[in-house]
């Protein structure tokens, strides 16, 4: 029996479901402009995992995807258009967006690609201009 912490979620119609188990490796938002395209939202607000985290508990013949770069398979479901997750297999994780799992405290971190917002935050997190060090990034702050 397992005494980790689990989360479901679903997408917009619930034909695709699925379970995260654990704590998030991160939280945050990210600015850039493809989240912001593809969401068709100002910011995308993230929740990465291990692949191993993340399950799809239902309907994983409904998710389909698109790579626009080698580093984000964007998955959502082909009945309802709703976004479920990216895998950011260059990073090793799996953003489960943070409006798919409702029970999930969301306590974000940091704001990522900061540079290239249309919609400032001002609430006194690190705001990076790109991606923090680990991950490949510049790690440079920029102001808020
Ligand atoms: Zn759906
Ligand atoms: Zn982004």
């Amino acid at each position: 029996m397992s005494t980790e912490n689990e989360y479901g979620g679903q997408c917009f119609c619930g034909a695709v479901a699925v379970r995260v188990v654990g704590q998030p490796a991160a939280m945050g938002y990210c600015h850039c402009s493809s989240c912001r395209q593809w969401s068709a939202g100002p910011v995308n607000a993230f929740t990465l995992w291990p692949p191993s985290a993340v399950t799809v508990t239902r309907g994983a013949d409904q998710l389909v995807s698109y790579n626009k770069t080698e580093n984000s398979t964007r998955k959502w479901c082909k009945q309802c258009g709703g976004h479920v997750l990216t895998e950011h297999p260059g990073f090793k994780l799996v953003d489960v967006y943070a409006a798919i799992l409702p029970q999930l405290p969301f306590e974000p971190q940091l704001h990522v690609n900061y540079a290239e917002t249309v919609l400032r935050m001002r609430d006194g997190l690190p705001k990076l201009k790109d991606f923090p060090a680990e991950l490949g990034g510049s790690g440079v702050s920029v102001p808020e």
